[in-house]
């Protein structure tokens, strides 16, 4: 497995937010991680891009323990952390957003323009926007740029907080049909969603949490017809 969680415990102060997870990720998978406002997915991300640092249990990226490792340091070993928010720079450019995902590469100047393009053939109408600032940008357009910025850092894992969120239904279909081509092309991605319906159409796998355990997984196509997740999850639809 290309990522392992074991018995992951996280707490904010006294709160135990995660209460001993267990998680797989394979090369090149869409793992989805679902589960109600504050089951702890977004905490799960910020645990295994070390902006928290666990109180127990362990994380492993390729076969090496994050363990005391720095946020810096996890990018560098090719993890990109693309938060909730779309926390893009409002006052930069669009490209100067993207090139600023490059910089925990230390990559040439001939590298990152390469990467541009590879980048914007991906979400093609950031060509367009290529000179506007951050804040003019739509949600949607927002959202691209943020995707679009974390895969700068050329990352062998992505790990996607909410991308849907307060976006429009046809722009939300077109995200996650990036994000199928982002895997298809090889970068593994580990997906936070509320939207369950919608994560596990380009799922492979996924788990859902509750409370800070993880209470169902499995493969995507068994947990969208199972009983549970339609019950508790999906509605009765
Ligand atoms: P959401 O979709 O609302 O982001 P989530 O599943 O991502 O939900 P988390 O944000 O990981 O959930 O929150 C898990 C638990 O940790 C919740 O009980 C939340 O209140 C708590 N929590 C999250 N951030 C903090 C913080 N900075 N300080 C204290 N408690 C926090």
């Amino acid at each position: 497995m290309l990522l392992e969680l074991r018995d992951l415990v996280t707490r904010y102060g006294a709160v135990e937010a995660l209460h001993g997870i267990a998680l797989d990720v394979g090369a090149a998978e869409i793992v989805a991680l679902l589960g109600a406002n504050g089951a702890g997915k977004s905490t799960t991300l910020k645990t295994i891009s070390r902006v928290i640092a666990p109180a127990s249990g362990t994380v492993t990226f390729d076969g090496r323990s994050l363990d005391g490792l720095t946020p810096e340091d996890v990018v560098a070993l090719g993890i990109a952390h693309v938060p909730e928010g779309r926390r893009i720079f409002p006052g930069l450019t669009v490209l100067d957003n993207l090139r600023l995902g490059a910089t925990p590469r230390r990559a040439t100047r001939a590298e990152i323009d390469r990467d541009l393009d590879a980048v914007i053939e991906l979400f093609p109408k950031l060509r367009t926007l290529a000179t506007k600032l951050g804040w003019t940008l739509s949600g949607g357009e927002q959202q691209m740029l943020a995707i679009a910025r974390g895969l700068m850092a050329k990352p062998r894992l992505l790990l996607l907080d909410e991308p849907s969120l307060g976006l429009a239904p046809l722009i939300v279909t077109g995200v996650m049909e990036t994000i199928a081509r982002i895997a298809r092309e090889g970068t593994t991605v580990l997906l936070v969603e509320q939207n369950a319906h919608l994560a596990l159409q380009i799922a492979n796998r996924a788990y859902v949490l509750e409370t800070g355990r993880v209470a169902l997984s499995g493969p995507a196509s068994d947990l969208l017809t199972s009983d549970e997740m339609r019950r508790a999850y999906l509605g009765s639809a």
